[in-house]
């Protein structure tokens, strides 16, 4: 399978793979794909543009243009999750990182330390401000995400987000100061009024809505009686395997855990 590698390079985008944004969002054309230079030019020239790594070896690059009214005829920014449905995983992985890179480069148009205009740095993937020398790199946000299991049944819950009937794992941005673990204790408490007992790593994956990281743990519960808070969870509670609700996509981290912890309950796998 062609593999995407991840990379940063300042330079001609002409020859590239282009994943074209307006504001955070990718432009995509009317059968769902990338669209051609040509259907961009009505747009002018983009506020940043740069390569950011190759998929089976040729380079992909993105171009940003601020968020506006105005849309190329026969392009579209609407809900680009379906994407993840058509594409294939290696595209999806630079999809991952252009969407990430994407908002970064809007948001570090100027300088928050002095306010001077940024300029892109040809050395690393970093923002500059030729005036104070402040650097922005990137943004990652570490998110805990947590099944908890008990006996024969894993919590899960919804958001009001949600696609219609699907729920997942518990999950909530670490805060500063905070661990992982000591994060998805918190969110455990407040939003669904339990303790956890033992925290097993189980595997991580970046995620681009916003720009998170997605730290996977698999837990244990310890006490404590089921209460949704309510402004961020709709609905939530126990669930065996014979009665599952509408999960998330396969490829989730949230998804792979789920699917472990039914492995190991019937003996294919062992708990992490
Ligand atoms: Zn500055």
């Amino acid at each position: 399978m062609p593999d995407f590698v991840p990379g940063y390079a300042l330079g001609d985008t002409r020859a590239a793979l282009l994943f074209p944004f307006i504001g955070e969002r990718l432009l995509i054309d009317a059968s769902g794909e990338l669209p051609s230079q040509r259907a961009l030019r009505e747009l002018g020239a983009p506020l940043r543009a740069f390569c950011f790594g190759a998929l089976a070896g040729r380079a992909c690059a993105l171009k940003v243009w601020p968020s506006g009214p105005l849309l190329p005829s026969g392009l579209s920014n609407g809900d680009y999750r379906g994407l993840w449905e058509r594409w294939p995983p290696e595209r999806l992985a630079a999809l991952v990182r252009a969407r990430q890179l994407a908002a970064w480069a809007l948001h570090n148009c100027f300088c928050g330390v002095c306010g001077q205009a940024m300029a892109m740095s040809a050395a690393e993937i970093a923002c500059v401000c030729p005036a104070c020398g402040h650097k922005a790199y990137p943004r990652i946000s570490p998110v805990a995400i947590g099944l908890v299991v008990k006996g024969n049944e894993i919590l899960l819950a919804r958001s009001p987000h949600f696609a219609p009937g699907m729920y997942s794992a518990l999950a909530g941005f670490v805060e500063a100061g905070e661990s992982a673990e000591e994060c998805l204790r918190r969110e455990l408490r407040e939003e669904a009024g339990i303790e956890i007992g033992d925290i097993r790593y189980f595997g991580s994956q970046s995620w681009p809505y916003p720009h998170s990281l997605m730290i996977g743990f698999i837990a244990d519960y310890l006490g404590g009686e089921l209460v949704a808070q309510e402004a961020e969870i709709e609905d939530l509670g126990w669930f065996g395997f014979d009665r599952l609700p509408v999960l998330p996509h396969p490829a989730s981290l949230a998804r792979r855990m789920i699917e472990h912890v039914r492995a190991a309950l019937t003996g294919k796998t062992r708990l992490p």
